[in-house]
């Protein structure tokens, strides 16, 4: 396992960004947006995915330096067409668009299609809360093979589809950010438990029969030799059906089917978020104290576990950037074994890779 300094970790992203065609603002973004996943400690998110985007950007799946294009305008509703740009640079631009017509309007609904990865969906949570809003997102993942079984079924027919909630900070409190993949597990955390060989989460994957398995293996078979369950029985999969419609169905795109997917295979997200600005329904104070009250209530909890006190969505993930930021961000060995890969694949030694990474 290595631990990286996490300012020579975005440095060295970046520079493999640059080598596969981005300009250096769209590298930066890149590199920011795959190094604070991990920071957050959602290594599934996080650097561990440039060996997909450079595989996609070879294939011409991924396009380096697009832009959001909105497609359809009626003001505080908008469609915005990714152009399979990097999801990290186009997300970022749609959900601008989404804040500055909230200010406006009061409330945006924003459809974002065909955008590449647009990796932590809390991000674009968190970049609608910095404005002093609340934003709900519900996204789909299309263009390779489905890995995520209906309730009750006993084959991959979707991918992890991720919700994602955030309310904005108050005076006493961070911003609650849930953010979550409605499959048992996010995929990544399967690629991490294999890339460690480590048995998958117990429940989280099933075999072709429709019975548990615990080898992470099955999911990088072709065809696929299981699927992920739903997280929530039949309630996270109600959740999974809605974040597979919604981005599409009111964007005009495609979600997860077999007739859907790329040859050769790319990762894109559809997502439809709906961004409120609270002060147009209460006042700030209003909206803050019954915030901060309803925290209080929930936190005020005695802990099950004294080790463990009770905490909200959002909490988790800055603990973790607070003990990455003193110590490093952890990579094991395979994953930066790929991403050298990678790196050399557009053209860059693999020593200088390291040089940079402070290896
Ligand atoms: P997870 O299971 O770790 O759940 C994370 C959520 O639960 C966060 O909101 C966190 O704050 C909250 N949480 C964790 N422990 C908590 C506790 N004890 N009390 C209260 N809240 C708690 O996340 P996941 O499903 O593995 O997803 C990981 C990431 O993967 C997410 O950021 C998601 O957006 C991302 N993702 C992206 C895509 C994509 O296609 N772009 C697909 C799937 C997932």
């Amino acid at each position: 396992m290595l631990t990286i300094d996490h300012a020579r970790l975005r440095d060295a992203i970046a520079a493999i960004c640059i080598a596969g065609g981005s300009e250096d603002h769209e590298a930066r973004i890149v590199a920011d947006n795959l190094v604070d996943a991990n920071m957050a400690g959602h290594d599934s998110h996080g650097v561990g995915m440039i060996p997909t985007y450079i595989t996609n950007l070879l294939n011409g799946g991924l396009k380096p330096n697009e832009h959001a294009e909105i497609v359809v305008d009626n003001g505080a509703v908008i469609v915005i067409d990714g152009r399979s740009g990097y999801g990290q640079v186009v997300g970022q631009e749609a959900m601008a668009i989404g804040i500055e017509r909230t200010k406006r309007f009061g409330a945006a609904c924003v459809g974002l299609r065909n955008a590449h990865h647009i990796g932590r969906i809390g991000q674009w949570g968190e970049q609608c809360a910095a404005a002093g809003f609340v934003s709900t997102h519900h996204v789909n993942v299309v263009g390779h093979k489905a890995s995520v079984a209906p309730f009750g079924g006993s084959d991959a027919r979707y991918i992890t589809n991720p919700y994602c909630a955030v309310m904005p900070a108050t005076d006493q409190n961070p911003p609650t950010v849930l953010d979550f993949a409605t499959s048992f597990v996010a995929m990544g955390k399967i690629r991490v438990a294999r890339n460690k060989g480590e048995p998958a989460p117990e429940g989280a994957l099933i075999d072709t029969t429709g019975k548990p398995s615990r080898d992470p293996n099955i999911m990088y078979t072709d065809p696929i030799g299981g699927a992920l369950n739903p997280f929530g029985a039949h309630k996270g999969y109600g959740l999974a059906l809605l974040n597979e419609i919604l981005p599409s169905a009111m964007t005009g795109t495609v979600g997860c089917r077999p007739e859907t997917r790329f040859d050769p295979p790319k990762t894109i997200n559809n997502m439809l978020s709906v961004i409120i600005d609270p002060n147009r329904l209460v006042s700030r104070k209003r909206f803050n104290e019954e915030t901060d009250a309803a925290i209080a209530n929930v936190k005020g909890s005695p802990a099950a576990n004294p080790a463990k006190p009770v905490v909200v969505p959002g909490d988790p993930e800055r603990m973790s950037w607070k003990k990455r930021e003193a110590e490093g961000v952890p990579v094991d060995d395979e994953t930066w074994r790929e991403i050298t890969e990678s790196a050399v694949s557009v053209g860059m030694r693999a020593d200088d890779l390291n040089d940079i990474a402070g290896i």
